[in-house]
């Protein structure tokens, strides 16, 4: 391959003419579909070295790439050349890896129909999960999708919880704004019932002198009880109003 080819077309070999390309995904690079996939078509082989784990060396080899075929096999896939690990785990995956592993050799293979431009994806197991994935959080689409959501219930509930506070503070308004408007009455009103409480009197005593009776009114002994006739008539001459001081002259008489 000459180096103005390499300018020309920087995509390798290995891609040219096959149904995908390597591109962003939401988290790195992912493999999407160029072309149609039919569900159960063969879209990728994943290869790499095989690795014994009956051999140290090999057992001693840890990368996120590693593709247990069975106790004894490994394929290590972290090399270049094996574009399958570019595809993403999806926990609702498009695709699945078919392992063969007497021929040890795996495939991934569409359990859809892909569409052009779609990611392919497939479930990395539980193990791959458990190890890698849980911690950091899934960040298939599946899982995005729960964790909005997730996120959309949280915000709803929390908006209730805010609507049901501001109506609660609402109605602890309106009770303490009604409890200062009646106690403001009550101070209001208090005044005008002692002038109405005074009126009451007074013309209760000016009704008592029309009967007759004592201008005090109320049937109380009161030092002018004591007073001759002459007094009390003097004292109920006056066409006055002021009956209690009267009572207080007719004393000092
Ligand atoms: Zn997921």
């Amino acid at each position: 391959m000459s180096p103005e080819r390499v300018v020309v077309n920087p995509m390798p070999a290995i891609l040219q003419n096959k149904p995908y390309r390597v591109g962003r995904s939401s988290t790195g690079l992912g493999l999407f579909a160029t072309k149609p996939i039919k569900k159960g078509a063969k879209i990728i082989r994943y290869f790499g070295p095989l690795l014994d784990s009956k051999k140290k060396k090999d057992d001693a080899i840890e990368n996120k790439y590693l593709f247990e075929l069975n106790g004894r096999w490994t394929i290590d896939g972290s090399i270049r050349e094996n574009v399958a690990r570019y595809i993403n785990h999806a926990c609702k995956p498009n695709a699945e890896s078919d392992v063969k592993p007497r021929k040890r050799k795996v495939f991934i293979r569409a359990i859809k129909d892909i569409g052009p431009g779609e990611e392919i994806n497939y479930d990395y197991g539980t193990d791959y999960f458990k190890a890698y994935l849980k911690p950091i959080g899934c960040k298939c689409e599946a899982c995005e999708k729960k964790r909005k959501k997730k996120r959309a219930e949280a915000r709803a509930d929390r908006l209730r919880l805010k609507e049901k506070a501001e109506r609660k503070a609402q109605k602890k308004a309106e009770k303490l704004a009604e409890a200062k408007k009646q106690a403001r009455e009550e101070l209001q009103g208090k005044p005008q019932e002692k002038a109405l409480q005074a009126k009451a009197k007074k013309t209760k005593t000016l009704n008592g002198k029309a009967n007759g009776r004592h201008p005090n009114g109320d049937g109380r002994p009161t030092p002018a009880d004591d007073m001759p006739a002459g007094a009390e008539a003097r004292i109920a001459e006056p066409a006055t109003l002021d009956a209690p001081r009267r009572d207080g002259t007719a004393i000092a008489l």
